[in-house]
């Protein structure tokens, strides 16, 4: 049962739900051409092998859209890898072209051996630096790197919607306004270096995609990165799901709020004129673009 909703569903009808879910916030924020070719960000958990395998379906409605997975190996040991190689055979299975890039290609260093210069990076400053911070940044520009190189359009993240209101919260706590106006449906960054990126799931529950995945019987990786504990998400992710259990629908209602106060966020938004970043030539606002400037930070490369 849909506690939020009310809603008695059978496997089949649940299964249904979620697929015409997905369609109706593609089709209304219209996050695609029909001759798009899109780059599906997978990791190899469940929520992205659930959106590679609905986008799968959908594809064969529209014969002018082609579709590849793209996967970036952040280099966890003992956590990634395993994901990766799911990530592999889940797209082999599913006949999609499979582009894979990694922080050691790219930036010559792993998420592991940062933790390490971090740590050093710590006991000599009084800076907060978070693995999830790190890797969330530099993520971001190897998903858009490897878009880049696999000619797509568009670039479709599997952030859920306990993904979205988290992002939502931390952004508040931070004080982040134009953080806030950012974390919606399409982001159409006006650069041609950047890949456009959108969210084809961002209004299913996490607990909903899980079921649809277990439905499914899809193999995906399951247990937690091991850096995971040390995030201020974490928190905030049982903070919601304690409170979306005493009032079912929370989530949802923070999603909206954020829809309705976004255009006057926008409005009180600067706009920003990018430029190539003077060390690495991507696009950024500063001389120096973010990743740039993290890895000078700990002394990488
Ligand atoms: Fe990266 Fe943090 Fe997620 Fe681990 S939990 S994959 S370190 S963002
Ligand atoms: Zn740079």
């Amino acid at each position: 049962m849909r506690i939020y909703s009310g809603e008695r569903l059978c496997s089949k009808c649940f299964t249904k739900s979620i697929e015409d879910k997905v369609k109706a916030t593609i089709a209304r924020n219209r996050m695609f051409k029909p001759d798009d070719r899109i780059a599906v960000a997978v990791s190899g958990g469940k929520d992205s092998t659930t959106l590679l395998h609905i986008m799968t379906k959908f594809e064969k409605l529209f014969p002018k859209a082609s579709l590849c997975a793209v996967t970036v190996d952040e280099g966890i040991r003992g956590y990634r890898d395993e994901a990766v190689r799911l990530a592999s055979e889940y797209c082999q299975r599913s006949g999609v072209e499979h582009f894979i890039t990694s922080f050691k290609d790219l930036f010559d260093v792993r998420l592991d051996e940062m933790v390490a210069l971090l740590k050093d990076k710590v006991r000599t400053s009084n800076e907060a630096l978070s693995p999830c911070a790190y890797c969330g940044v530099l993520r971001r520009r190897a998903l858009n790197v490897v878009a880049r190189q696999a000619k797509a359009d568009k670039l479709a993240l599997a952030h859920n919607l306990d993904d979205e209101v988290q992002t939502i919260l931390l952004n508040i706590m931070h004080g982040d306004a134009p953080r806030i106006a950012r974390v919606k449906p399409v982001l159409g960054e006006s650069h041609p270096m950047f890949v456009p990126r959108v969210k084809p799931i961002c209004e299913v529950l996490e607990k909903e995609i899980a079921f649809y995945a277990y439905l499914r019987k899809t193999e995906f990786q399951s247990t937690p990165c091991p850096y995971a504990p040390t995030a201020m998400r974490n928190d905030i992710r049982q903070m919601l799901n304690r409170l979306e259990e005493k009032h079912a629908g929370t989530k949802y209602t923070v999603f909206r709020s954020v829809e309705k106060i976004r255009p006057a966020l926008e409005a009180a938004e600067k706009e920003t004129f990018l430029h190539a970043c003077k060390v690495c030539g991507e696009p950024t606002v500063g001389e120096t673009c973010k990743p740039c400037e993290m890895l000078r930070k700990i002394g990488a490369k």
